[in-house]
């Protein structure tokens, strides 16, 4: 599944890359941009705005308005609707940071680029052959999966 997302999700983004989905995303890009995009690109576009998700439906173009307070919610929200599963399966994950996907790297290939300490504690490494950007399972692991899992309950008492 394709989206694209508006300016203001640039979190939501994040965490869609991550759980696997293509996520294009654009700061500054004006409404009528972002419509041309989606419907050239079979993407859905992803906003908080109600005039663009109008606009966008009028234009022919699959949107979804972006309710929510907050990350989990948001999140929850979008998964509820497209069925995605809020889980993080690395074979189909992608960097946050760029959309491209993430390849498993071998340890002594990003030797210098990380630092000392990480490279003795992990053994599991992941590159984004765009980026560069290296990848592995450290601290912050955990706060990701905790905020999946939170977002996963919140998604199973939203109603149908
Ligand atoms: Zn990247």
């Amino acid at each position: 599944m394709k989206f694209l997302a508006d300016g203001m999700l640039g979190k939501l983004t994040r965490w869609l890359r991550m759980i696997g989905c293509d996520v294009k995303y654009f700061r500054n890009l004006k409404d009528e941009d972002l419509i041309g995009i989606s419907i050239r690109e079979n993407r859905i576009l992803l906003t908080r705005d109600t005039n663009l998700f109008r606009r966008a439906l009028s234009k022919g173009a699959s949107a979804f308005l972006v309710e929510g307070r907050d990350e989990v919610e948001k999140l929850s929200m979008v998964a509820k609707r497209f069925n995605l599963d809020l889980e993080i399966n690395v074979k189909n994950s992608r960097c946050p940071k760029c959309n491209a996907r993430i390849h498993p790297v071998s340890k002594n290939k990003i030797r210098e680029k990380i630092p000392p300490g990480t490279l003795k504690f992990y053994d599991k490494f992941w590159e984004c052959p765009k980026c560069g950007q290296i990848y592995w399972r450290g601290s912050h692991w955990k706060k990701i999966n905790r905020t999946l899992l939170e977002a996963s309950k919140m998604m199973e008492n939203l109603k149908e």
